[in-house]
């Protein structure tokens, strides 16, 4: 597994900095957003360093896939209505203009009842 030892969300996910976990297997970790946008906040984040989009490849793919699988699993173990009445937002923020402030790959997962903060 490739870490980058000055990362804040590699050492979030490898225990070495507390976090709220939601999940963890061997490839993903899912912990709540220190400053929640919404209700339900939380991000799903690969255990391997990849800092954003463009750093993944091809073989990255079923990771990724796994991740957004996961999303509607964990969001409604979390309180939020499943199905077309319910529902989340899933969010990437990639890169500065995408206001990517960590550079490490995660989906925000937000959702709950309405209005949320941002
Ligand atoms: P962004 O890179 O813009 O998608 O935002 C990074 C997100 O990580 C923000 O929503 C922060 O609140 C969140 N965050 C930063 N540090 C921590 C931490 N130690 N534990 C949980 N969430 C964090
Ligand atoms: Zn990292």
């Amino acid at each position: 597994m490739s870490h980058d030892p000055n990362c804040l969300f590699c050492k979030i996910s490898q225990g070495l900095i507390p976090s709220q976990k939601v999940y963890e297997d061997e490839e993903i970790y899912a912990f709540k957003d220190i400053n929640p946008a919404a209700p339900v906040h939380f991000l799903v984040i690969p255990k391997k360093h990849i800092p954003m989009l463009e750093s993944a490849e091809s073989i990255d793919a079923p990771l990724l896939g796994r991740m957004m699988e996961l999303a509607p699993r964990l969001a409604k173990e979390q309180g939020c209505r499943p199905g077309k009445d319910g529902g989340f937002r899933l969010m990437v923020n990639n890169g500065a203009d995408g206001g990517q402030e960590v550079y490490h790959l995660h989906l925000h997962v937000m959702g709950g009842p309405r209005p949320w903060k941002k």
